[in-house]
């Protein structure tokens, strides 16, 4: 057994010996830390600042390397990339990315739907926030570590476009994995009953639609004016013994726009039965394929 091994086992064995209540006070903890860093992070980056190194999200001072750069600050080059990552494992810059794909709409930018992708890949999202696009992606190949070097140890890669140009490609840095990214990555898939993952307040598409309180959802989700921006779709069909008529359909849309909330959340009110569906939405960023480079040779197998 290695040392990951035993760290991961012993880590385990803790928690299976805790009592829920403990559990139970874990997760308030953890909760209560989030919600105050998040709400740090909000406030200041409404003013334009980072949260992290106090500095405005416009500047770039390439000898206090910070994960806000990645939001292109002038003077923000490729070779910076490095520093970033020397600095701010795979979960950090991720969980950055999302808040700040958050602050502009809940979930939508955020495509980490497993169901879109194609499975060979073990990580594999892409967000989005105003002129820019993140896609992180780690194949199998990858977390193993593939030739030597660099691309060796277990790796990600990382992609960003700017203004819809290229601005980092996948295949020009072999990001390494950090002990505790590699820890969190091997205990959540080895144990998917005993340990899960949250982004709390960095949510995608992927939480949207695993949310089992999908009533909850509907309800708190505002809609959008045109179908075209629309993070979910809701398909509402309305069953009703006596039929409905098509004024009482147009008096609750007109309902639902005035309160501004989704014509589904007020559905009940026209039939006993309604069923919601809940699916992506066409502004969910597309997920970035990996094309060519080293992550093509392993379609070979
Ligand atoms: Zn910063
Ligand atoms: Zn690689």
């Amino acid at each position: 057994m290695n040392t990951q091994n035993s760290s991961q086992q012993s880590f385990l064995d803790w928690i299976r010996s805790l009592d829920q209540e403990i559990i139970d006070e874990i997760h308030k903890k953890q909760h209560e830390a989030v919600l105050n860093e998040y709400k740090g992070f909000e406030e200041k980056f409404g003013k334009g600042i980072c949260y992290i190194c106090d500095s405005e999200l416009s500047e770039f001072q390439p000898d206090s390397p910070c994960v806000h750069w990645l939001l292109a600050p002038v003077g923000f080059r490729k070779k910076h990339f490095k520093d970033v990552y020397n600095r701010f494992g795979f979960y950090r810059i991720q969980a950055f990315l999302r808040w700040v794909a958050n602050t502009e709409i809940h979930f939508q930018n955020i495509n980490d739907l497993v169901e879109e992708h194609s499975g060979k890949k073990k990580i594999d999202l892409t967000i989005s926030f105003r002129n820019l696009r993140w896609s992180f992606s780690c194949s199998h190949t990858d977390f193993k570590g593939h030739g030597q070097g660099l691309s060796a140890v277990p790796h990600y890669h990382f992609q960003m476009y700017v203004d819809n140009k290229h601005f980092i490609k996948y295949r020009d840095f072999h990001i390494p994995f950090g002990d505790e990214d590699l820890f969190k990555i091997n205990i959540i898939e080895d144990n998917p009953d005993v340990i899960g993952h949250k982004f709390s307040f960095g949510e995608g598409m992927q939480d949207l639609l695993d949310s089992t309180d999908s009533d909850e959802l509907i309800r708190t989700a505002v809609p959008s004016d045109k179908d075209q921006k629309g993070t979910v779709h809701i398909q509402t069909l309305i069953s009703s013994e006596e039929g409905i008529a098509w004024e009482d359909v147009e008096k609750l849309m007109k309902e639902a726009k005035d309160k501004n909330v989704t014509f589904a959340s007020l559905a009940h009110k026209l039939g006993e039965k309604t069923i919601k569906l809940i699916e992506p939405g066409p502004a969910v960023p597309q997920t970035a394929e990996r094309k060519g480079g080293r992550g093509s040779k392993s379609k070979k197998k």
